[in-house]
């Protein structure tokens, strides 16, 4: 119910929350919905060009500073990770919050059938940029007053289902790096750590995931967005290390 009517205008106000997948679908509605609620978004994609949209839009309709990182990060590593940070800290002095929304869904495909170098590529973008950037961006969230990490996961996160391959496996040790992290945050840090399943969503990748569904029938990326703003905002207080369902919230 808290969630439900939490929409304050200015909840965001000038936070600096880093953005990963904010080009297009969940992320990119993110990265429009903190910044109208005050925050500095900084925005992580491939595709340059749709960053780039993503950015004219906020700085059109918006007071807040957005900046933009076009980068694969199937190609993250850790100096890369730790320069992002330098540059965060450089352009706004502070990061209050990361959300991990970027990912690959891959192939949907037996395990037995599973091709080893799309194994490697869809682990590496939804799970070890995660760890680089949680590792960089730490040091930035401990010194901020209320650090927020959200990562993203999915039903099949916690339980398998065949053909789901390593998107499905990529989930299971995301829920394990925030419940990790988040055990290892509580007693020493500020920052609080959630997982949140936004559940069947109309974007690219849900109907690449279910080609034959009319996305009519899903809820809009806008639907969960009091929810994100909430836990990322300070409202969410001391709540800590949870795996939430989106759709308990619509
Ligand atoms: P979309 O496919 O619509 O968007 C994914 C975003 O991630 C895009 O901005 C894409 O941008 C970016 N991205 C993908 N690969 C990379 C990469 N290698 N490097 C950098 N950025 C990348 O997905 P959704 O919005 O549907 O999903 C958002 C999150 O929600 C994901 O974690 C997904 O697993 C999760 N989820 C979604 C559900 C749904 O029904 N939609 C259900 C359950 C979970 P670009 O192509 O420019 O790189």
């Amino acid at each position: 119910e808290i969630i439900e009517q939490f929409n304050p205008d200015n909840c965001l106000q000038d936070r600096v929350i880093l953005i990963t997948g904010a080009s297009a679908g969940i992320g990119k509605e993110a990265a429009l919905e903190f910044a109208r609620r005050g925050a500095h978004v900084v925005l992580i994609a491939r595709n340059q060009e749709n960053l780039e949209a993503v950015y004219d839009e906020i700085e059109s309709t918006t007071q807040t500073r957005p900046i933009i990182f076009p980068y694969d990060l199937n190609t993250l590593n850790p100096d890369i990770a730790r320069e992002m940070a330098y540059a965060i800290e450089q352009e706004y002095g502070r990061l209050d919050g990361v959300l991990f929304n970027a990912s690959a869904l891959g192939s949907k495909m037996s395990i037995a059938q599973y091709p080893e170098q799309q194994w490697l590529d869809v682990i590496n973008t939804n799970v070890n940029s995660a760890f680089y950037l949680t590792k960089a961006m730490l040091p930035l969230l401990e010194a901020a007053p209320a650090g927020r990490m959200l990562f993203t996961t999915s039903s099949v996160g916690r339980k398998g289902r065949a053909y789901w391959g390593a998107y499905a496996v990529s989930k299971f040790a995301t829920e394990g790096l925030m419940e990790t992290l988040a055990d290892e945050l509580k007693a020493t840090s500020n920052v609080r750590v959630f997982a949140v399943n936004p559940g069947g969503t109309r974007t690219a990748m849900r109907a690449s995931a279910y080609p034959g569904e009319n996305p009519e029938t899903v809820p809009a990326p806008s639907e969960h967005m009091p929810l994100y703003c909430y836990l990322m905002s300070d409202a969410s207080g001391d709540y800590h290390g949870a795996s939430i369902d989106a759709y308990d919230y619509l």
